[in-house]
Order: structure tokens, then sequence, then C-alpha cells
């Protein structure tokens, strides 16, 4: 069965996965959704036996069909190779009563790497695909970690060049040194005077101007993107969820087909919707837990169901978690609208015109298997405190805000 992926905010024409990963965000805006969510094709038991590698393949070809067998394979032998620290790639760690999937063994240490250490294959592949001459220069706003991950997936790759947009006191010394230092021909960073979503909303609006794609297009350049709005930054996440659900059942901690929850440290949403695919993929979650930092809008949003992007801005020590707008919610949202792209558009003009939009009790229903939670500054000290004292582990700040969602749960249900 071949996905197509269609816009979130208009009815217009369908594209390829090689399509959307070279365009990043659709010509209305909106961001690019599979037309069905492919279930698997292997038996769930099969996957304690697969490689990280393997896992990958199996996930990765569901969702980007029109790539060959060995295009896709090429794609994950080039990412997922000795850059990374571990042959596991992802290991999954049982500390205190929980299990950690560790995703920070790759080239930047970053989380990122996990999906930015293939994007730059997905692209190149995409751009060879569809005959592009163009060279494509990759826009990436960042709120700390993703900026070095997506510079170093890119740089010196053949055929794209790649700008950075950081708020200038919005991520940490060490961050900002690590874009700074870059290596590459082709890698700009630019400190711009603002916060991570007034990166991120500049980002789009130069995507959005088709002033400037023609001026571009006119010298031989044309955008893409490296946030995880790009749906190639999307699927390779999906792959780790699965993994550590073989890994599960390999460790022997789990009956095939028995339910997990997980708890997500969140920013812009991507890393949990791909958790959300990932269930409705078949993968046995049972609930998708929400973890925010001071920055909780979406603990707000999930309890009342009004999204309100007016607040302060609040710098914690968890930055890549420091957003306001997180963009990927517009892709669940589009999915409880009943994939109704007016409304969805509707919806995300009201964030940008007022500030705020409301969703209607029927996609509330929608919403039953995520759960929000949050955790202070003083809590994501404690957190990191708790498990080093209990498990002699240490998580970082992003690690912990999740972790304190989790015992916070697990204290009042059981979990
Ligand atoms: C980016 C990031 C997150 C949040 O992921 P989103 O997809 O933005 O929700 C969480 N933890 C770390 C370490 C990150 O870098």
């Amino acid at each position: 069965m071949s996905v197509m992926y269609k816009s979130t905010r208009s009815k217009s024409d369908k594209v390829t996965a090689s399509q959307a990963i070279l365009k990043g965000l659709a010509d209305d805006g909106g961001l690019f959704v599979p037309d069905s969510i492919p279930v698997f094709d292997i038996k769930l038991e099969d996957l304690a036996g697969l490689s990280y590698q393997e896992t990958a393949y199996e996930v990765m070809k569901l969702f980007l069909s029109d790539f060959t067998k060995e295009e896709l394979m090429a794609c994950i032998q080039g990412a997922y190779d000795d850059k990374f620290d571990t042959e596991e790639i992802a290991p999954l760690v049982k500390k205190d009563g929980a299990y950690y999937l560790e995703l920070f063994h790759g080239k930047t240490i970053a989380f990122k790497d996990m999906a930015l250490s293939i994007l730059p294959y997905l692209m190149t592949t995409s751009a060879r695909k569809n005959g592009v001459k163009n060279e494509i220069v990759i826009l990436t706003a960042t709120s700390g970690d993703t900026g070095k991950a997506a510079l170093a997936g890119f740089a010196d790759v053949e055929g794209t060049s790649i700008i950075v947009f950081y708020p200038k006191n919005g991520v940490s010394p060490i961050q900002e040194k690590q874009m700074l230092t870059q290596k590459g021909k082709n890698t700009k960073v630019v400190g711009i005077h603002g916060n991570f979503d007034d990166a991120q909303t500049g980002v789009k609006n130069m995507f959005n101007s088709k002033e400037l794609a023609a001026k571009m297009d006119a010298k031989g350049y044309q955008f893409s993107s490296a946030n995880s709005i790009n749906i190639g930054r999307l699927v390779p996440q999906i792959v780790y969820y699965v993994y550590s659900y073989g890994q599960l059942l390999k460790q022997g901690e789990i009956q095939c087909g028995e339910k997990i929850n997980v708890v997500v440290p969140t920013g812009n949403f991507g890393n949990i919707l791909a958790a959300y695919y990932a269930k409705n993929m078949g993968l046995p979650i049972e609930t998708l837990y929400c973890a925010s930092n001071e920055n909780k809008v979406l603990y707000d949003f999930f309890q009342t169901g009004t999204y309100d992007r007016k607040r302060d801005f609040i710098l914690t020590s968890s930055p890549s978690m420091d957003i306001l707008i997180s963009s990927n919610l517009e892709r669940l949202i589009y999915k409880i609208a009943g994939e109704d792209a007016d409304k969805t558009k509707s919806l995300m003009d009201a964030l940008t015109g007022q500030g705020q939009y409301d969703i209607t009790e029927d996609m509330k229903k929608g919403l039953d298997c995520f759960v929000g939670g949050f955790a202070t500054e003083e809590e994501t000290a404690q957190s990191i405190r708790r498990v080093y004292e209990a498990a002699d582990y240490i998580m970082v700040t992003h690690t912990a805000v999740a972790s304190h969602v989790y015992y916070d749960k697990a204290k009042d249900s059981g979990l």
C-alpha cells in the first residue's frame, strides 16, 4: 500500500513522501500528514529479534513508500553506523522502576541526532528521485539541540546548505559554542533577538513567501526544513518507540501484546507525535504522557481544551522544551478534527491572530490517550537528585522533567 502526504490546511493535491521531505512545509502553510497511518506488516513478537537498523527499515518503508528498498537501506546504513557510540543505537535501561530509552548516543550527544543523522540522506535521496537541480537550503530554528545536530548532519553534504537561527539569549553557552564552531563549507549560524517561537515563526514566514521562493529559484536554490515540521524528521522518530518495545520483549520485561505507557519530554510535539503514530500503527501503547516544563501550554491544553500561548515565555533549565507554539500539535488537531482541513486552518489562524483557540467537545474525545503533566524548575532538580540517589543514574534536565511526571502519576495511579 502506498502512503501519500496531504496538507493539514487545505485539500490541495497529495504529494509523495520524497516530495513532502523536499518541501518541508506545504504551500498553504500547513504540515504534511500521511493520508493513512500504515499498520505493521511484521508480527509484534518478531520485533524482539530486530536490530535498530532492521526496525528502522520495517517502520520507514511503510511511511516512505516511494523509496526503493536499496535507497532506504542506504539511508539507514549511512545514518545509524559507528557515529553512534553503541551498536544498540538506542539502549533501553531500567533504573529505579522505570525504563529509560537513551537517545543520546549519536554524534552531537543530543536526542535530535536520532532523526537528524538520517534526514540529510533522506533529503539528498529525495532530490535525486525528483530530479531536483537546485541547491537545497535548509532553514532551521533551534532552541538548542536541533541546531548543532542539524549542522553536524548537513555539514558538507553535496547539494545542500544549512542556515540555523537560534535565540541569542535562549540557548546554553555550550550549545552556542557547539553551533558557532561547526565546521563545513555550507553551514551558517544566526543568533536572533527574540525567543525560539520568534525564530520558528520567522523561518515559517520565509517558507511561505512565494516572492522569496521565486527569487531563490531564479538563482538555483530552494528551501527545505530540518525542523520536526518535516516528515523526514518525524518518521525516523517512530522507529525508537517500536525498537524499545522490541527490547522490552527481548529482555523478557513484557509479554507480547502487553500495553506500555510512555512519558515524553515535550516541546514542539514531534517526539510525542511519533509515539502517537507508533500507537496508531498497532504498537501496544496505552497512555501518552506529555511532559512539559514551566512553559506548560500543552498541559493546560490537555486539561481544558484551550490552547493559549498568551503568557510569558520562561527560560528554563530544559531549553529544548522552551516553546509556546508547539508546531506538531497541528497534526494531532487535524486528526481529531476528523481530518477537516478548513477547521484546522481556522484554529491555526486563531492561534496566529488571537493567540488562542478552543477545540470542540467532540475533538476532546480524540485526546483520550493523552495525559498532560509538567515539572517546575524545583521539581526538575529534585527529580535529578532522586534518580541519582536511587539508581546512581544521571539524567539531563529534559529527561528529568519526564521522570518527574512519571513519578507524580505513578504515585496516584499505580502506573
Ligand atoms: C527537542 C527535545 C525535546 C522535545 O522534543 P519535541 O519534539 O520538540 O517535543 C525533548 N528533549 C530533548 C533533549 C530535546 O532535545
